[in-house]
């Protein structure tokens, strides 16, 4: 049974298919070839033939007279060869007059019967010569040339002589047979080689299997060496690699992911934790309970922001999480955070500014508009060393609103620039001393596209960084139709996550 399967499995198998494919391509392509080849041989054989009659033709005028309606032929009797050749033409020979009546026949002639009067006189009319192919009754085939014999007196006779196609059988079975003996010969080389290269060109295929079938969650840094032939198989192994390579990013991304949304859950944690002990075990005032508690209260606060950024952006990630637009003043919003932003501003020692234009009205969802200024400002204030400005500037233009913040922070390099919209990354180093998770960029980004707008950074590592959103003033057909909303979304007062 195993073997069976196994047998089975085999010849479902590419390489299989391929080869049988090939050979039974081959098998038509030779048998055709065959054939062809043996209908070439054939009409070369049987012009040959032809060509000899006509030769024999030109004897038959040169011997024979027609005397008294009988044949008479005039040759050297002595001479072997005229002999022979009148000898030989009289074995297939017929003679007819003009009307089509039979004056003499030769005995083979005889044998596969003679020609019609009909057909005598047509092809006498015809003046074209006159070909026929005959069997004889042991089954030997003749072909025969006839047409007009004109004598001295100018008497018009129908005169027809034959040959053999003996020779040329011989010769077509001689070919078949030695053909037809070679094609399996030919058959099984070509089926060898087709055998062999469909084993070459599907080795990296196998090659391909093994190594997806060996990668794990593990071993992701597992790739396939590229062969540089430039084929499709290479194609393939580079996709492969590509889509390994993604896969080991997202790994790598979602163990940091982890790593950092454990710190950022546990140092709040370990701070409720510890303002509950010192309340239990030193607190003896009824003031002494309520600053503990007022503290606690506030890392849960911190807590609960952290969990809900990211349940947020899973819900907007995976489409849950739909737009409740309202017409609203694009820079009132934007002066209103900025206020907010003031106080950890100055604690910072920084110079935070607004220039707005007066108003401009956008129809936008305000929770996420709220959320997606303040994750650029909360970014700026962050990544802004002492004596610092940030600015936030709004722009109407007719059908669009444009929002920037520019910063003279710390700057993000040309490579990580590609990056920072990417969930959960965060550039290395400069980001190191700064709490976030790497979320905030990537809802700014989920927001901007929600209102079909388009967001573009600007940035020089040590002189700063200028983050330019455009949005639509009024929504476009296609992001106005946002799905209903799963979950509830947060009150319109609720601040806005942060990262
Ligand atoms: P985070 O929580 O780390 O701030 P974000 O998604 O908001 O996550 O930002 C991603 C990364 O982009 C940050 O870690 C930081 O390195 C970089 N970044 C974002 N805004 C700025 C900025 N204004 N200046 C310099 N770097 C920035």
């Amino acid at each position: 049974m195993c073997t069976l399967l196994r047998k089975l499995g085999f010849v479902r198998g590419l390489r299989f298919r391929l080869t049988l494919t090939n050979s039974v391509f081959l098998i038509g392509l030779l048998v055709a070839m065959g054939f062809f080849f043996r209908g070439i041989l054939s009409r070369i054989l049987d012009n040959q033939v032809r060509d000899v009659l006509n030769e024999e033709w030109g004897a038959v005028k040169g011997y024979l007279v027609i005397h008294k309606r009988k044949p008479d032929w005039r040759y050297d009797r002595e001479d072997e060869e005229e002999a022979f050749i009148v000898q030989r033409l009289q074995r297939v020979f017929l003679l007819a007059d003009a009307k089509g009546s039979i004056i003499t026949s030769s005995q083979l002639y005889d044998d596969f019967g003679v020609i019609s009067r009909e057909e005598i006189v047509k092809a006498l009319a015809s003046r074209e010569p006159f070909w026929l192919l005959r069997t004889a009754s042991d089954g030997e085939q003749f072909q025969i040339r006839g047409g007009a014999f004109v004598d001295d007196n100018d008497q018009t006779y129908f005169v027809a002589i034959g040959r053999t196609l003996g020779y040329n059988a011989t010769t077509l079975n001689q070919f078949t047979k030695d053909y037809f003996l070679l094609l399996p010969l030919l058959i099984l080389s070509g089926s060898l080689l087709g055998w062999f290269v469909a084993v070459r060109a599907l080795r990296p295929v196998n090659e391909l299997a093994q190594t997806a079938e060996r990668i794990t969650g593990a071993n992701l840094n597992l790739r396939i060496p590229p062969r540089h032939s430039g084929d499709e198989l290479d194609n393939l192994i580079s996709t492969f690699n590509k889509m390994v390579e993604r896969l080991e990013n997202s790994f790598i991304m979602t163990r940091q992911f982890n790593t950092d949304v454990s710190h950022e859950l546990r140092t709040p944690l370990t701070a409720i934790r510890g303002q509950l002990e010192v309340a239990l075990f030193t607190a003896t005032r009824a003031e002494q309970y309520r600053e503990a508690m007022i503290n606690a209260l506030e890392d849960v606060d911190r807590l609960s922001q952290t969990v809900k950024a990211m349940l947020l952006l899973s819900q907007a990630e995976s489409g849950q999480l739909a737009l409740q637009r309202s017409s609203l003043d694009f820079s009132a919003v934007v002066e209103d955070i900025v206020d907010q932003f003031q106080i950890p501003a100055e604690a910072a020692e920084l110079h935070l500014s607004c220039d707005l234009p007066g108003p401009a009205r956008i129809e936008a969802d305000r929770v996420q508009i709220e959320r997606m200024i303040s994750n650029l400002l909360s970014n700026a204030v962050k990544y802004t060393p002492k004596g610092g400005s940030v600015t936030a500037r709004v722009r109407a233009n007719g059908s669009t609103v444009v929002f920037e913040v520019e910063d003279t922070g710390v700057g993000i390099s040309p490579s990580h620039l590609p990056h920072i919209f990417d969930r959960l990354y965060r550039v290395p180093g400069a980001s190191k001393e700064v709490q976030g998770l790497g979320l905030g960029l990537s809802f700014v980004a989920w927001i901007v596209k929600a209102h079909g707008g388009s967001i573009d950074v600007d940035s020089h590592p040590g002189a700063g960084t200028r983050f330019t959103i455009t949005l639509p003033v009024t929504p476009s057909p296609a992001t106005a139709a946002a799905p209903p909303l799963l979950e509830p979304a947060p009150a319109p007062s609720a601040p806005a996550a942060q990262s």
